[in-house]
């Protein structure tokens, strides 16, 4: 192959080509159809927020990177005002502290002042609940999105494809750079803004895998530029929807993994899109008996039962694969264990706001989407809510008792961000078509 893609994926054992099979014949086709559903296809996220490391210096020149968010006709009723799923397994306060105060109010209560004072403590238990809960999940969180913001906007994703955007140059590079130079673990002495794949075994197995995770969705992000192209902007027959023509650009993709042009790492940042993929596919493994369960209401009757069918489908499929990511040897041996994982959160979390200082829109609406959606992968994976929850999903026992919760934002950025990685694995099987 002309990328030498082949052989074992680091850390996982599996090969790229059991990925391959996997994904372009199983995984692809069917995410690319649940994706352009109604539920997964509006992401709520806050494009305005600023840069909090650096006055932001670069504004959106390009004609392709505006994001255009949806007006209010356009959202489906169902995503109105509904942030968090209800929850089959847990207690839902928000219901129990309505009927509490209605109780009270048809209660005859000739003391109207403690009347009162009853409910207004209700409410005041149920906020400092409330407070206390937020604090609670924050504290599992790996990133820090903020889908809810009083900024926060529905974007649809479909209107809003992530392309090639002209986005390059000083401005990108210090994102990457800070990436990876201040928020990667880094072995000593090394001062480019990659850790070159001789250097990676130097160091421990959580480090190697943050580096490889981050490094993954770089070259996904840049596997996407270069299959969805700017070849052209005269007229030509197949024009997308605003002007120009889009395609894959074989000679940029080489120019970014050829071996020879990348001082022999590209095949490695290629290799670490697949580990990246296959964290994924495990975080989705584990939270599959609560995906299961989800609602997915969008207040369309037929679609939302026919995106439960089809999520049940591709889960029924991604836990038929035989050699997943295994996280439980991960942040293992007591209290330095525990100081690394939250290290390795807080590194995540300054990542996620680095996404704020992303000068092109469109580039930070994708950016910020798979950041959050590794990030709720993360979550599953490590904050240990779901340990001991059975995969099959036929005991639920586990999950009745667990505290775990998944807001909307997060499922739709975690099956999105994991398309992202599926169709940069099937793009990789295009270009080696080209290359033949
Ligand atoms: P860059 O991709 O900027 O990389 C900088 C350096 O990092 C390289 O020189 C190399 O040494 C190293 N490197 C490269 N790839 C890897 C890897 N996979 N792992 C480890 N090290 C690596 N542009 C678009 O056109 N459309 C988009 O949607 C888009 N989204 C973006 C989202 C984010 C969050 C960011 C930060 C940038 C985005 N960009 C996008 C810009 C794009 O990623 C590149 O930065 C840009 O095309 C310039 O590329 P470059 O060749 O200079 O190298």
């Amino acid at each position: 192959c002309f990328c030498q893609l082949k052989g074992s994926i680091d850390e996982c054992g599996c090969s790229v080509d059991t990925v391959d099979h996997f994904n372009n014949k199983k995984i692809y086709p069917r995410l690319k159809s649940l994706l352009q559903k109604d539920y997964f296809r509006f992401y709520k996220v806050n494009l305005k927020r600023e840069c909090p490391f650096w006055a932001d210096d670069s504004r959106c020149a390009m004609r392709y990177c505006h994001v255009e968010p949806c007006l209010e006709e356009d959202i489906p009723p169902g995503l109105k005002g509904r942030h968090l799923r209800e929850l089959p397994f847990e207690e839902d306060m928000s219901v129990k502290y309505t009927e509490s105060v209605q109780a009270e109010d048809c209660e005859v209560d000739h003391d109207d002042d403690l009347g009162y004072l009853n409910t207004t403590i209700s409410a005041a238990a149920y906020e400092e609940f409330a407070r206390w809960k937020e604090h609670d999940d924050a504290l599992d969180n790996f990133c820090d999105i903020n889908s809810d913001d009083d900024d926060a906007q529905y974007v649809d994703l479909s209107l809003n494809p992530e392309r090639y955007t002209g986005y390059k140059g000083k401005s990108a590079h210090r994102i990457w750079n800070s990436i990876y130079k201040e928020n990667c673990f880094r072995p000593k002495n090394s001062f480019n803004s990659y850790i070159a794949s001789s250097k990676l075994n130097g160091m421990c197995l959580e480090k190697r895998v943050f580096y490889r995770v981050i490094s993954g969705l770089h070259a996904s992000i840049n596997i996407h530029l270069c299959s969805n192209y700017l070849l052209s902007e005269k007229s030509t027959l197949s024009f997308d929807s605003v002007t120009g023509q889009w395609g894959p650009n074989l000679e940029e993709f080489l120019l970014r993994f050829d071996p020879r042009k990348t001082e022999g790492e590209g095949p490695q940042w290629l290799r670490n899109l697949y580990f990246l993929y296959l964290l994924e596919l495990r975080a989705l493994v584990k939270a599959a008996p609560y995906l299961e369960r989800e609602e997915y209401y969008t207040g369309n009757d037929q679609e939302d039962e026919d995106v439960r069918q089809a999520v049940k489908d591709i889960l029924r499929v991604v836990r038929s694969f035989p050699e997943h990511f295994n996280e439980s040897v991960m942040f293992t041996g007591g209290s330095q264990a525990r100081k690394l994982k939250e290290e390795f959160r807080q590194h995540f979390r300054n990542i996620s706001h680095i996404m704020d200082c992303v000068g092109c829109e469109k580039c930070k609406l994708w950016g910020k989407l798979q950041v959050h959606g590794l990030g709720t992968a993360l979550k599953i994976l490590f904050s240990g809510k779901f340990d001991g929850v059975d995969p099959t999903g036929a005991d639920l026992s586990h999950m009745a008792k667990s505290q775990f919760q998944l807001h909307r934002s997060e499922i739709v950025a975690l099956l999105n961000a994991f398309g992202r990685l599926s169709t940069s694995i099937y793009e990789i099987e295009r270009f080696r078509g080209m290359m033949r």
